[in-house]
């Protein structure tokens, strides 16, 4: 069996809304260059969980490592920083910006290094020109390249939400997490889609991803993590999550 290298590893992670437990995970992990999917019903605090281990919610309780390091408490652009970045259920497109300006907004120091003044001027302008080409060979390969001056906002669902997961390629992240990546996108470019996520980890990239369908699950993932009520109650490859009638009842079943 494989070696356990786990990339991100957490622990004891809490939130409630008022009265209500959307998550509470006593531990899960994931393994370094695989494709993970994390599935429950709606409302099993998917997207919460997201929320909390990239920073963009804080947790009432709990700790986590990505890279063997601490990042509990750390907010979006310090996990991004470390090299975990995510996507969003409802994409995040700027629709009133253009696709190359919004793959922009995705590359690190964007602004912050303008405002420490003119004598760094040379080094954000070829900082500037960096990002420039990583955006343009991202977008050609999301085949997004001939839109890269078109609104975001003129794109069909579908290719936002490839840009979407262009755009949290800038920063060149070894992990990525991908909430409902599918959703709303037609059959084409579900294939597109899906060709993008396992050229990732084909290519050392660690993927956790949020899907419903349970063909694609069953066909791209390598371990799938089974929430319910903001727990973990089962996990394991595609074959045993099938044959576990838990998770059928709790989940397929449904
Ligand atoms: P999933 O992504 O698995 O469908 P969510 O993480 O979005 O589930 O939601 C988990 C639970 O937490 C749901 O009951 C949802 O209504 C609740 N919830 C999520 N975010 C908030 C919030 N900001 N305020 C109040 N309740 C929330
Ligand atoms: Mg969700």
């Amino acid at each position: 069996s494989a070696k356990s290298d786990p990339i991100l590893v957490a622990d004891g992670v809490r939130r409630s809304f008022g009265g209500l437990t959307a998550v509470d995970v006593e531990h899960v992990e994931v393994q370094r260059g695989t494709i993970t999917a994390l599935i429950g019903p709606n409302g099993a605090g998917k997207s919460t969980l997201f929320n909390l281990l990239t920073g963009f919610d804080r947790v009432d309780r709990g700790r986590w490592t990505f890279e063997g390091r601490a990042i509990n408490g750390k907010r979006g652009h310090q996990v991004a920083r470390a090299g975990m970045v995510r996507t969003f259920q409802l994409t995040k497109a700027l629709t009133r910006m253009t696709v190359l300006d919004n793959m922009l907004l995705g590359a690190p120091g964007q602004f912050g290094e303008r405002m420490a003044g003119a004598f760094l001027r040379p080094v954000w302008q070829r900082q500037e020109r960096e990002n420039t080409a990583r955006a343009l060979v991202l977008l050609e390969r999301f085949k997004l390249i001939d839109k890269r001056d078109d609104m975001a906002g003129s794109l069909s669902g579908g290719q936002r939400k490839l840009l979407e997961m262009a755009r949290s390629l800038m920063t060149d992240p070894s992990m990525i997490m991908l909430d409902e990546p599918m959703a709303g996108v037609n059959p084409a470019l579900v294939q597109s889609l899906l060709g993008h996520i396992t050229a990732l980890r084909d290519e050392g990239k660690t993927v956790l991803f949020v899907e419903h369908d349970m063909d694609v699950i069953m066909g791209i993932s390598d371990w799938i993590v089974v929430l319910a009520q903001g727990r973990v109650i089962a996990e394991g490859r595609p074959s045993d999550i099938r044959a576990d009638q838990q998770v059928i009842d709790a989940y397929l079943g449904a």
